[in-house]
């Protein structure tokens, strides 16, 4: 059964066109131009069908991803060979706030499977024809995805990989960081951190529709049915994509559109217009205007699916291409920057405590010096998937200089922050770190200065750095804040 809401809508969409109608027929000389009457007959027409021909979908069940990125609800099943020792990899991954489990028997992993579905199973196989991990592999990957891990490389292994439904094929013996990423990109990446689409439609109910069909595909969405309040929406929600509706009581589409791209931090982000207008000049211009997408109302949910989850997805890798540090995958400088100062307006506005830690990794010449640049480098991208790891999503982390860190943490006072980097930095330091000549440990110093000490980012830079210098004073692996 339709809802009452949106009954009410088409109810009123039809009553205005037939009143638009009658207006035309009495009053002949009243009415506008013919492609004019066409224009506000494919308005309406399209309203009133769309809100009829798209059915709501329920949405997914919440999840809380603050506790999932919190820590041990990530679950790994690890499917190794007999005679290997799991302990130090599962060490590693415990440091990411990974729960690996190791399970050796096709029967007792089933069961598993069955009791509680894990983020994902990683085992080990040569591609033996009567592996039975391989056996096992299509019930695997109907529950979750399947990461394999082999000494083999080829052609057909790879291909056996493909058919057995594996996501990935890495290498064997296995390391914690090639797995992390492998958690951290596509579907996987995406539960834990859910593609966002904010939709500006004056229609509320029309909003409501197509936030329901992508919440059931696990996306996020916000509605916004007033333009002016786009750029705070944008600034708070940081969509992947803006699905934006062609005409609006207050400004036109495009105009929202052409305010966007004026900011300069938001350029790039896909807009996707959605519109009853299909006619070609009006296109094309939004598509030089750098608009991503066109669809026309109604618009059928399969299609309003795969134009926003494609254009976002890529959105969302491209940025991280550009913005990012290259080696690390961080907020580079310059970045960091500008998100620092969004960030200190945006905890005045709210009146949300504000903390800056910057991190600084000791002797790191003596590493480059003994094992190597490449060890070196290795390290530095070590640290940062464990700093992305460990924070929140709504954490900035930056690469500030070769081996210095900064990490934005809004909502957090200075106690609580020092409390937070000191437990990151104690599981840093257990962290096994791998070099051709063999592995060692890698500790760093951090300083913390606190928007209760600082007014401004200039400030607050200036004394974490302070902190920073005096941590490595006073003997390094070491957490220093700004005595209030
Ligand atoms: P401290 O505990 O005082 O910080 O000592 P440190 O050796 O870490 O500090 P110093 O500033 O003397 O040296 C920093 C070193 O970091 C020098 C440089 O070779 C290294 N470094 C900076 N950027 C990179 C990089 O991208 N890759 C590698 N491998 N090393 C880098
Ligand atoms: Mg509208
Ligand atoms: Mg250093
Ligand atoms: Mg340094």
């Amino acid at each position: 059964m339709v809802r009452e809401q949106d009954l009410n809508e088409i109810t009123g969409e039809i009553q205005t066109l037939s009143r638009l109608l009658q207006g035309w027929i009495q009053q002949p000389q009243t009415a506008p131009s013919e492609s004019e009457r066409y224009n506000r007959l494919r308005h309406h027409l399209g309203l009133v069908s769309q809100l009829g021909m798209m059915e709501r979908k329920d949405g997914l069940p919440e999840i809380d991803y603050d506790k999932l990125l919190g820590g041990d609800l990530v679950t790994l099943y690890l499917w190794l060979p007999q005679d290997v020792d799991a302990t130090p990899l599962i060490q590693q991954l415990s440091c990411y706030g990974i729960h690996a489990k190791v399970i050796q028997q096709a029967a007792k992993l089933a069961q598993a499977l069955q009791d509680k579905a894990p983020e994902a199973v990683v085992a080990f196989t040569e591609f033996a024809a009567n592996d039975p991990i391989l056996l096992l592999a299509p019930t695997i990957s109907s529950i979750c995805p399947l990461i394999l891990t082999s000494p083999r490389h080829d052609f057909q292994a790879r291909l056996a990989a493909v058919r057995a439904g594996a996501g990935s094929l890495l290498d064997w013996p296995l390391q914690a960081h090639q797995l992390i990423d492998q958690l951290s990109f596509g579907d996987l990446g995406e539960k834990r951190e859910p593609l966002r689409v904010l939709i500006v439609e004056d229609m509320e109910s029309l909003a409501g529709l197509y936030s329901s069909v992508l919440n059931a595909q696990g996306v996020e969405t916000r509605e916004e049915t007033q333009p002016e309040r786009v750029l705070d929406m944008i600034e708070q929600f940081r969509p992947d994509l803006i699905l934006m509706d062609m005409y609006m009581p207050q400004c036109s589409g495009m105009e929202l559109a052409k305010v966007i791209r004026q900011q300069r931090l938001l350029d790039g982000i896909p807009v996707v217009f959605l519109s009853v207008e299909k006619r070609q000049a009006v296109q094309l211009d939004a598509l030089t205007l750098g608009i991503d997408g066109f669809l026309t109302k109604p618009v059928a949910p399969e299609e309003l699916i795969v134009t926003v989850i494609n254009r976002a997805r890529r959105y969302r890798k491209l940025r991280s291409y550009i913005i990012n540090d290259s080696l690390t995958g961080l907020l580079n400088h310059s970045h960091l920057h500008g998100q620092l100062e969004y960030s200190i307006q945006r905890a005045r506005r709210d009146q949300r405590p504000l903390s800056l830690a910057m991190l600084d990794l000791d002797f790191f010449k003596t590493i480059n010096d003994s094992h190597g640049h490449p060890a070196g480098d290795e390290l530095l991208i070590n640290l940062a998937r464990f700093l992305k790891e460990r924070l929140r999503s709504s954490d900035l982390v930056g690469r500030y200089g070769g081996e210095e860190f900064a990490i934005v943490l809004p909502g957090t006072n200075q106690t609580q922050a020092r409390e937070l980097m000191d437990q990151l930095r104690q599981d840093f330091s257990q962290i096994q770190q791998r070099a051709p000549d063999g592995d060692f440990r890698q500790t760093f110093s951090v300083g913390i200065s606190s928007m209760d000490t600082a007014g401004s980012s200039t400030e607050l830079v200036q004394q974490a750095d302070e902190m920073l210098y005096r941590a490595k004073a006073n003997g390094r692996n070491r957490v220093e804040t700004m005595p209030n």
